[in-house]
């Protein structure tokens, strides 16, 4: 028996609509189960899946999502509250192919305490200094590339490369190559100070380690979560073994999903 999880953005319109899937999913026999779904359904916008993503990553081998936006188009939440009824039914009768996107795993180790701090992001991670100019040393598989002077840098993933990654510039990436892009934030560019200034895009087995010159404590965001990390030694980058899965009930191919939300939506 299929096993169903729903998270909500926790606004009227999305509650109203979990109400609506969940009698839907109950009539068709489905069971809710809040541990073990083998569907989510993200109700709300890109930040409500970015949300389920992160409550569920224990699990990425068993579990689907699928997005509705109740807001504007999402990247992750593509379905319209309109469709809920036809996305119920094949739910039901699992009319879907699973697609995988790749993930970013950042490792965070500190100077005093062994444990490092591991994650995994969906979009992206950033890195920033709390207070002054954050200065790193970019390492790319054990060799120094560059040292870093600016407001910061970010590693996205395919997918997140629409999102923070390209306001900076970045470029976007199709979600089926496993990669992922650093991208700068204001470096200090002078006959002092140098950095490529061009994104990068590191394939699958890469590694990108920045280490700390000046100041060992760091903001770091990991999508949604933002943490100051103390006594950080250095931040380790590198795509993830480990992918999201994601439940297709139709072709909606990703340059299109980009030309819809940047471009238009008309033929
Ligand atoms: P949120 O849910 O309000 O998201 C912010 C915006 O980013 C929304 O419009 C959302 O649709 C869009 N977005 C999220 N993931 C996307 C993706 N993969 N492709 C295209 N658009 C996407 O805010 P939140 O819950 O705090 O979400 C965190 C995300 O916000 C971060 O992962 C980061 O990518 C994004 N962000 C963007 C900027 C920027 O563009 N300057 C700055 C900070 C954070």
């Amino acid at each position: 028996m299929m096993k169903y999880a729903i998270q909500s953005r926790n606004d009227k319109l999305s509650n109203q609509l979990m109400d609506e899937a969940m009698d839907y999913l109950n009539g068709f026999g489905l069971v809710q189960d809040r541990e073990e779904p083998d569907i989510v359904l993200s109700i709300g916008g890109d930040g409500t899946l970015l949300h389920a993503f992160h409550k569920y990553s224990y699990r990425l081998k068993e579990t689907a999502f699928v997005g509705i936006h109740t807001g504007h188009l999402g990247f992750y939440a593509d379905w319209k509250p309109s469709e809920l009824e036809k996305l119920v039914i094949s739910i039901a009768r699992k009319e879907y192919d699973v697609i995988e996107y790749p993930l970013l795993d950042v490792t965070i180790n500190y100077r005093e305490k062994k444990e490092s701090s591991l994650y995994l992001a969906l979009n992206e991670s950033s890195v920033k200094s709390p207070e002054v100019t954050l200065v790193m040393d970019v390492e790319l598989n054990h060799n120094h590339f560059e040292r870093f002077r600016g407001d910061g840098l970010v590693m996205s993933t395919p997918s997140g490369s629409t999102a923070y990654s390209k306001a900076l510039g970045g470029a976007v990436v199709h979600p089926s190559l496993p990669s992922m892009q650093l991208t700068e934030m204001a470096s200090i560019n002078n006959r002092v100070f140098r950095t490529v200034g061009s994104p990068l895009i590191l394939p699958a087995h890469h590694k990108c380690v920045l280490k700390p010159v000046k100041g060992p404590d760091f903001m770091v965001t990991i999508d949604h979560l933002q943490l100051l990390h103390k006594d950080v030694k250095s931040i380790e980058y590198k795509v993830s073994e480990e992918r999201v899965r994601f439940a297709r009930f139709r072709p909606f191919p990703f340059w299109r999903r980009v030309k819809d939300s940047f471009i238009d939506k008309n033929e």
